[in-house]
């Protein structure tokens, strides 16, 4: 099995990147934000316990992810890996990702992180907010966001370039230029 985690700061361009990869090497796509934002939207117990946490851009408490996680793995169907979207967000998230992986026999195949600089990152979630609206795109959200990235996320840069799975691509340009760079690395490590 594959299993990728895509990388990067919010606005990198994650979501948008994680289900084409998914797609073209059928892979499953687990995005974190994405499960969090229908448990609000359907008010569920979950979305109910992180939404204020959420709207402030702060990140979940770590243990509630490892249940997300494992449900949505388990409810996979029979792919060939995993795309992982915006998870694991810390060295904790990592070391439980591992421990997970590897009940299963699987490992981290492959880290790759999308680079962006800041003003680029402010400028497109200030762009998306006006799109989509989503109550987390404000501008001292969007700023918090970015602090929350540096010092909590950032530091798995490290973690994963010490295990030699790591690799970075620039994540400014088309979405197509974009995603060959992507695929280029992957069919490097596949
Ligand atoms: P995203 O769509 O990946 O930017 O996620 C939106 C928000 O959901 C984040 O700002 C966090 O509040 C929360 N979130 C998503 N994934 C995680 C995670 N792995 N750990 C903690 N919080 C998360």
């Amino acid at each position: 099995m594959f299993n990728f985690i895509l990388f990067g700061p919010p606005g990198s361009g994650k979501g948008t990147q994680s289900v084409r990869v998914a797609e073209k090497y059928n892979l499953t796509h687990i995005s974190t934000g994405d499960i969090f934002r229908r448990n609000i939207r359907e008010k569920t117990s979950l979305g109910l316990k992180v939404k204020s946490i959420i709207e402030k851009g702060e990140l979940v408490p770590d243990e509630l992810l490892i249940e997300i996680l494992e449900d949505a793995m388990d409810r996979a169907e029979d792919r060939h890996g995993f795309v992982f979207d915006g998870f694991p967000r810390t060295v904790q998230q990592a070391n439980d990702l591992k421990a997970i992986l590897q009940k299963r026999n699987e490992h981290v195949s492959l880290v790759l992180a999308l680079e962006v600089n800041d003003d680029e990152i402010i400028k497109r979630l200030l762009k998306r907010a006006e799109v989509e609206g989503r109550k987390d795109d404000t501008r001292e959200v969007i700023e918090n966001r970015i602090r929350v990235y540096n010092n909590q996320t950032q530091p798995l840069i490290e973690y994963y370039g010490r295990n030699g799975t790591f690799a970075s691509v620039n994540g400014i340009g088309s979405i197509d230029a974009i995603f060959n760079a992507i695929c280029e690395k992957i069919d490097a490590r596949n």
